[in-house]
């Protein structure tokens, strides 16, 4: 079968019907011990892999070294809003806002299914220290930068005016931005990228020390957290992407850096249900001590937050506290006193660390989103070099400036185009249709598989074609099937069932997932993979300890 959009997958869509394969197996993880890599990046944060990505583009011997999982970090931790940063034009970071607003620009383009445009309402209340005169010149010089006005059209901003506080009086400003619903995925994506250009990723492999002699970083000593073997693996350069981990992992290894380089900064969000008047575009708006707040339509939820609490403690063991919960729920009550929301309605609540540059005694908010590279060969270690903050929508460039500091030559953005943004819509349509009717699982089953997985999709159906295992859903609830899970457990590096449930297909993240959900999926994927009783009901426990420490049920 020949198709106009055979190209969206650079190849014939007839493969569909002329290949069939059930074997599913997960790649292995060979010894690393003595070899030597030109480059090895510790962190598969969306940093760590933008980076492993630029470098193994560029022809270099790359080692990505995760200790959990890509993506599992602060990455999954975020807002998920792909966007310029108009608040940080409060703060002068001019050329920040241009490079965010170009990285958007890009993202939307090259990821249009996982990088969505999305209408923001800015509103600010009678008392706000902003004033509507400011904001409007903010959101003139916004778009003047590249940030493009929203069109009223969908907006229905006297029904949002009504569910605000009516005792207030309020401004109500638009603007478009954009939202990654999924930065997991994204990660994923640009890991089987950095696979593809030839570099060797490997998680649940946590560095234990850096080697340094005659003033060198010489390589690492790691831990593959599967098997507990320990290796040492030689390399030329060491880039240190573990965001919040970077003081630590420097400490541990003996490296001195003349004081701390992060200045962690916790931020938490609450999940809630859909409540009855909850405005269907995403608000950014002020919290009850007048920060900057957003409320998001996600995930067919609704996102909430988030805060900035100075925390230098174990990242990994960041968890949203009482107060910040009661503060969020408090800030939601004062912007909408109707919202019918309480402790029990939240869904879960997570928290991340931000890895903000130190800057001793400031206000959260004033510390610069901008990331920088910190060179450790004026400290005395040549060749190693640590990253510092950082965005999601700026890792693409992170990566290219890390990769230009190593001697890689200058590259224009390198991302590969899915599908031109205009016109997509119809366009995944006519795909899903096309899958649907050669693959045998429901538009809107391949509807969800396209969202995800883009140009995946075509090897997804191939597994599901022909195999009812395969093409059965994960749980009741959801469109997502088996065949996501044997596809990323074979070609996205995803080793447990958590990785694969809260990131490559992260339906656990879903509003109504509940214990019975992560049964049912683990018994249907451990049977359509041919697993054990035992390695199943394993891999259950283990997944849903992950989940109940990420996402907090708070009491
Ligand atoms: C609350 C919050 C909201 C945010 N909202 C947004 C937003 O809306 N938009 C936006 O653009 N940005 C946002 N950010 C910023 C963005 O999420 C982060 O800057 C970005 O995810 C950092 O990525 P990273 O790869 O540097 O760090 P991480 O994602 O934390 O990755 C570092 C990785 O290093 C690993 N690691 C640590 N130690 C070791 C070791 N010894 N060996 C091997 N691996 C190790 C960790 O497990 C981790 O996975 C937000 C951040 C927070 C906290």
């Amino acid at each position: 079968m020949q198709t106009g959009l055979s190209w969206f997958f650079g190849f014939p869509l007839a493969k569909l019907v002329t290949t069939h394969s059930m074997d599913v197996v997960p790649k292995n993880r060979p010894p690393l011990d003595g070899q030597h890599f030109q480059v090895v990046v510790i962190g598969g944060g969306i940093n760590g892999v933008a980076i492993a990505r630029e470098c193994a583009r560029a022809k270099r011997r790359t080692l990505l070294l995760e200790q959990w999982d890509f993506g599992a970090g602060t990455t999954s931790r975020s807002t998920r809003l792909i966007h310029g940063g108009l608040r940080y034009l409060e703060h002068g970071e001019i050329g920040l806002v241009r490079e965010s607003l170009r990285e958007r620009r890009l993202l939307l383009r090259e990821r249009p299914h996982l990088v969505r445009p999305m209408q923001l309402l800015l509103a600010l209340g009678e008392n706000s220290s902003r004033s509507a005169l400011k904001v409007r010149m903010g959101l003139w010089l916004y778009r003047r930068l590249g940030g493009k006005a929203a069109s009223n059209g969908s907006l229905d901003v006297s029904r949002f005016e009504q569910v605000l506080d009516s005792g207030r009086r309020w401004s109500i400003f638009s603007f478009e931005d954009a939202q990654c619903e999924f930065p997991e995925r994204l990660v994923a994506e640009w890991l089987v990228e950095a696979s593809e250009a030839g570099a060797v990723v490997r998680n649940h492999a946590q560095v234990l020390a850096i080697d340094v002699a005659y003033g060198r970083a010489k390589g690492v000593l790691v831990r593959d957290l599967l098997t507990g073997r320990e290796e040492h693996v030689e390399a030329s350069w060491i880039i240190n992407a573990t965001g919040p981990w970077a003081d630590r992992v420097c400490q541990r290894s003996g490296i001195h850096t003349g004081g701390p380089m992060i200045g962690g900064v916790r931020g938490s969000h609450i999940i809630l249900p859909r409540f009855r008047g909850a405005p269907t575009a995403a608000v950014f708006t002020e919290a009850v001590d007048r920060r900057p707040i957003f409320l998001i339509p996600w995930n067919e939820q609704i996102l909430f937050g988030t805060t900035e609490v100075p925390d230098t403690t174990d990242p990994g063991k960041a968890q949203p506290s009482t107060e910040e919960v009661e503060y969020l729920l408090n800030s939601l009550h004062s912007l909408f006193p109707g919202a019918q929301v309480s402790m029990s309605d939240i869904r879960y609540a997570f928290a991340g660390v931000r890895p903000l540059p130190y800057v001793g005694k400031s206000s959260p908010s004033a510390i610069t989103r901008r990331h920088s590279l910190h060179d450790h060969a004026k400290e005395g270690v040549q060749r190693m070099i640590s990253v510092i903050g950082g965005k999601l929508t700026t890792a693409a460039q992170l990566a290219r400036e890390c990769a230009h500091k190593i001697g890689v030559p200058w590259a224009p953005s390198s991302g590969m185009a899915v599908l031109p943004a205009k016109g997509m819509e119809a366009s995944i349509d006519d795909l899903c249709a096309e899958i649907a009717a050669v693959s045998g699982i429901s538009e809107t089953a391949a509807d969800a598989i396209v969202e995800w997985h883009g140009k995946r999709t075509l090897a997804i159906a191939e597994l599901a074609r022909g195999h009812a295992e395969m093409r059965a859903p994960l749980c009741p609830h959801t469109e997502h099937i088996v065949a996501e899970v044997a596809d990323a457990l074979q070609n996205e590096f995803a080793v447990t069932l958590a990785d694969v449930l809260l990131r490559r297909v992260p339906v656990a993240l879903g509003g109504c997932w509940s214990e019975e959900c992560s049964r049912t999926a683990a018994a249907r994927i451990g049977s359509a993979m041919g697993w054990g009783d035992r390695e199943t009901s394993s891999g259950l426990e283990a997944l849903e300890r992950e989940r109940n420490e990420f996402l907090r049920k708070p009491s």
